[in-house]
């Protein structure tokens, strides 16, 4: 048994089930055996590829909202260039790039990762080599400079630890881990219905076995940092796959090696994630009073950014196969059937910005 997986079991033993968001975060950030802590897992020779991996045109793109962004809060001298999980740094790297071409921004900015994995930071230096004298890493959105900020995060809401609700004979119960037979883990549900109120309309008439998820810990996330943007003033994009409406359903994944695994068999060894409610989210941050957009996907943002612009000049005086794999690689990205209707875009802003330019363009046009 690996050894994270008996420390989990003697937790367990001790002081009973535990709820899947506490499994979750101990198998992904276990300081010494979590799942991101001593790894890379990013690319083709990780687990899972994400989009800035993809095309440097994601990252790029991301830049160029970024400038734009920083021109409707009336161009701060004085600025924080924020993004959560920067996996290796590739986004922040092709978005700065791109971003060169507004003159001010990147002196104005200061950046700030927030990364909790060691092996990820070590990844970052690497990538981020150039401009590791304006970057300042922070172990949590809290550790934040008081000041106006810009806020990218792109699958980092995903790896939040989240909760599960299950409808058996009537009641909703949470789905909990614990202990089976010869060193297993599997999951049972709690003994006690949970309060209704934590469930979205519609969940009577929901059928046996339902399932329902919440997030705690990513709406106060964004709770947190649409407290900022209102403070100091900003805006903030957010990146995931998931939902424009909150709904029922099982999202819970594991991913090893590329493929589906089974989320209990060894934790600290598989990515563990569900699927964004991003309709929670917008409560979240419009209760908070911050500006809200509408929630986009992935393929309508980029096209309205310039996705097939940036296709036309990567492609221009390149052989053919260079071409055919440029547009490949945006069609991933944008296409709905492929990553560009499953991945959301959400972007808040500060009321204070509200004013000049809008910050939540191109949001306000789709
Ligand atoms: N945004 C990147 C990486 C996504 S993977 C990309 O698109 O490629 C998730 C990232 O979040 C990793 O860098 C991981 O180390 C980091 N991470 C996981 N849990 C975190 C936490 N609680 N706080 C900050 N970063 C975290």
């Amino acid at each position: 048994m690996n050894a994270l997986k008996q420390r989990i079991a003697r937790l367990i033993e001790a002081t009973g089930p535990i709820s899947l968001a506490q499994y979750m975060h101990l198998a992904l950030a276990d300081p010494a055996l979590g799942y991101y802590q001593a790894r890379t897992a990013i690319g083709s020779g990780g687990d899972f590829v994400t989009a800035p991996e993809v095309s440097q045109m994601f990252g790029e793109l991301i830049g160029v909202w970024a400038a734009s962004a920083w021109q409707a809060m009336g161009s701060p001298a004085h600025f924080i260039l924020a993004e959560a999980g920067p996996g290796r740094g590739t986004l922040m790297a092709d978005a700065l790039r791109a971003a060169k071409s507004l003159p001010g921004f990147a002196e104005a900015a200061t950046i700030a990762l927030i990364e909790t994995s060691p092996a990820m930071i070590a990844a970052q230096k690497q990538l981020l080599s150039h401009h590791l004298d304006r970057i300042v890493w922070i172990d949590s959105l809290q550790r934040i400079e008081k000041a106006p900020v810009i806020f990218i995060a792109n699958e980092f809401l995903d790896v939040l630890p989240f909760r599960q609700y299950v409808k058996a004979d009537g009641h909703w119960r949470e789905r909990l881990v614990t202990n089976g037979a010869n060193g297993t883990l599997q999951s049972l549900l709690g003994p006690q219905p949970v309060a209704t109120g934590i469930l979205p309309p519609g969940h009577a008439l929901e059928p046996e076995g339902s399932v329902f998820e919440h997030a705690p810990a990513r709406e106060a996330f964004v709770s947190q940092l649409a407290q900022h943007l209102c403070d100091q003033g900003g805006a903030a994009l957010l990146i995931d796959y998931g939902h424009s409406q909150s709904g029922f359903g099982d999202t819970f994944q594991a991913m090893q090696g590329h493929a589906p695994a089974d989320p209990f068999a060894e934790p600290g060894m598989a990515d563990l994630t569900s699927h964004v409610d991003f309709a929670a989210l917008r409560a979240v941050a419009a209760h908070e009073a911050a500006l809200v957009s509408p929630v986009v996907e992935q393929g309508t943002f980029l096209l309205a950014m310039g996705l097939a612009q940036r296709v036309a000049r990567l492609c221009a005086r390149k052989p053919a196969a260079a071409q055919t794999r440029v547009k490949a690689d945006a069609d991933r990205l944008a296409k709905p059937d492929q990553m560009g209707a499953l991945f959301k875009v959400l972007a808040l802003a500060g009321k204070r910005n509200a004013s000049a330019m809008n910050p939540l363009l191109p949001f306000s046009t789709l």
